[in-house]
């Protein structure tokens, strides 16, 4: 089912139980503004023409706020539900920003560095009049990075003047970035995480835990739930995945994807194809990757106790549905996933007050938040009788409602 379907059936299962008007909810299934344009790129002397995209799906909360990413898979659909997702997740953590999603349609792997600096430059380019402090914050996203931003919001200042640093998050320390910025997904899944496992009675130490995509949310999610004592039993990448009931070392799980390419070059552990992981024995299951992961075909054979949502989008509503019947809790990706785009917006909020914070006083910051959006959710589960998605979204709607 395509993204933004899936979006709009997750948005009618919490209209419905808020009891939305037909105004209300067709109001909320439109985004405020589609950018589409053309990124034309030269590679080996062959000229290319690339689709570019921004959404800006919601600003009543706030500046459109939401990640730009690079991948073959990006189209319209996509970048709208994400667009979408962006509006409730910051609703959720009740920060002053709206939602919206930005992309290319292409794969970075086949291209030099400087075809990357080539293509972000001439995003901010297409994107310029529309983008600023104010206006539309964007951010990395999968295969976007701190480089990225850092050329992005450069690029931008020569066309606009602009010099806060403000109108891009998720850029180098050196260049205004926050502190504690490349943790925050993972460190936001894991505050939340530990808010679960005490309401479920689940102890870490008697845990294991299986992470699907191995990059800046997943594998920084494996580090800090390996330091409190989970035992990780398989990651994957885009190439494949590993199994070791015996337990992973996260560190070593990287420095063989970094010397060797993937983690599937790990030698003596149990190596299988990428969507058959999420089917093998763990306590916590955690997406980490693309949309659409656990759908009706596979949702069955889940045997996590507790799916916690890094990735956005993995779980189609068909499998929402499967899961909930087994009383397997799926934490959902506008929580679960929210740490990033809080600390975006510390990012932000420091650049316009011309402050730095330390990464202590960031996590100060970031913990209560995470930890006050799950009690809200986790209670509003229990009133309502509903999973902790349509939860999340009751919540979030109504926020933005409320501000429309
Ligand atoms: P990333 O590019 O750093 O890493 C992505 C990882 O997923 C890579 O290891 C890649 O090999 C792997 N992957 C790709 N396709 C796969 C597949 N089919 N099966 C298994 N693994 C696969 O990206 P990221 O920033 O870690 O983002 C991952 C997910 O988390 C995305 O859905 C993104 O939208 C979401 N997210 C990220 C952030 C953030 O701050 N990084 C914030 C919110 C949400």
């Amino acid at each position: 089912m395509p993204a933004f379907t899936n979006a709009m059936q997750q948005l009618d299962a919490a209209a419905q139980k808020l009891g939305l008007s037909e105004q209300e909810i067709e109001k909320l299934k439109k985004p405020n503004h589609v950018n589409e344009f053309e990124i034309p790129l030269e590679v080996s002397g062959e000229a290319k023409m690339l689709k570019g995209y921004r959404v800006q799906y919601n600003n009543a909360r706030g500046p459109y706020k939401g990640g730009i990413r690079f991948h073959p898979q990006v189209d319209l659909d996509e970048v709208k539900a994400l667009a979408f997702w962006m509006t409730i997740k910051t609703a959720v953590v009740d920060i002053p920003m709206g939602g919206g999603k930005g992309g290319v349609a292409v794969n970075p792997k086949e291209l030099l560095p400087e075809d990357l600096e080539n293509i972000s430059r001439a995003w901010v380019s297409k994107m310029a009049d529309y983008i600023g402090p104010q206006k539309d914050v964007p951010a990395p996203d999968v295969n976007t990075d701190s480089q990225i931003m850092d050329w992005m919001v450069d690029e931008y200042q020569k066309i606009s003047g602009d010099s806060t640093g403000a109108t891009f998050t998720g850029k180098s320390v050196e260049n205004g970035g926050s502190e504690g910025r490349g943790i925050a997904t993972a460190q936001g899944g894991f505050y939340v995480l530990q808010e679960v496992v005490r309401e479920l009675n689940i102890r870490p130490e008697e845990s294991s835990v299986i992470i699907q995509g191995y990059g800046n949310a997943g594998y920084n999610f494996a580090l800090l739930a390996h330091q409190a004592g989970y035992k990780i039993v398989g990651v994957s990448d885009s190439k494949g995945a590993i199994y070791s009931a015996d337990g992973l070392d996260p560190d070593t799980v990287m420095q063989v994807k970094q010397d060797k390419g993937s983690v599937t070059d790990y030698d003596g552990v149990e190596k299988l194809e990428g969507m058959e992981i999420l089917e093998k024995d763990c306590t916590i299951l955690v997406p980490a990757a693309l949309e659409n992961q656990i759908t009706a075909d596979n949702a069955d054979k889940i045997k996590a106790c507790v799916v916690l949502e890094l990735a956005n989008g993995p779980t189609t509503p068909e499998a929402d549905e499967i899961l909930w019947s087994k009383k397997t809790y799926v934490v959902p990706d506008v929580l679960s996933n929210a740490g990033g785009v809080t600390v975006s917006y510390f990012e932000w909020d420091q650049n316009l007050k011309n402050e730095r914070w330390s990464e202590e006083e960031v996590l100060s910051k970031l913990e209560p938040i995470m930890k006050g959006a799950f009690a809200y959710i986790w209670s509003a589960h229990k009133e309502h009788n509903v999973d902790l998605r349509t939860s999340a979204f009751m919540l979030g709607v109504q926020r933005i409602v409320d501000a429309m």
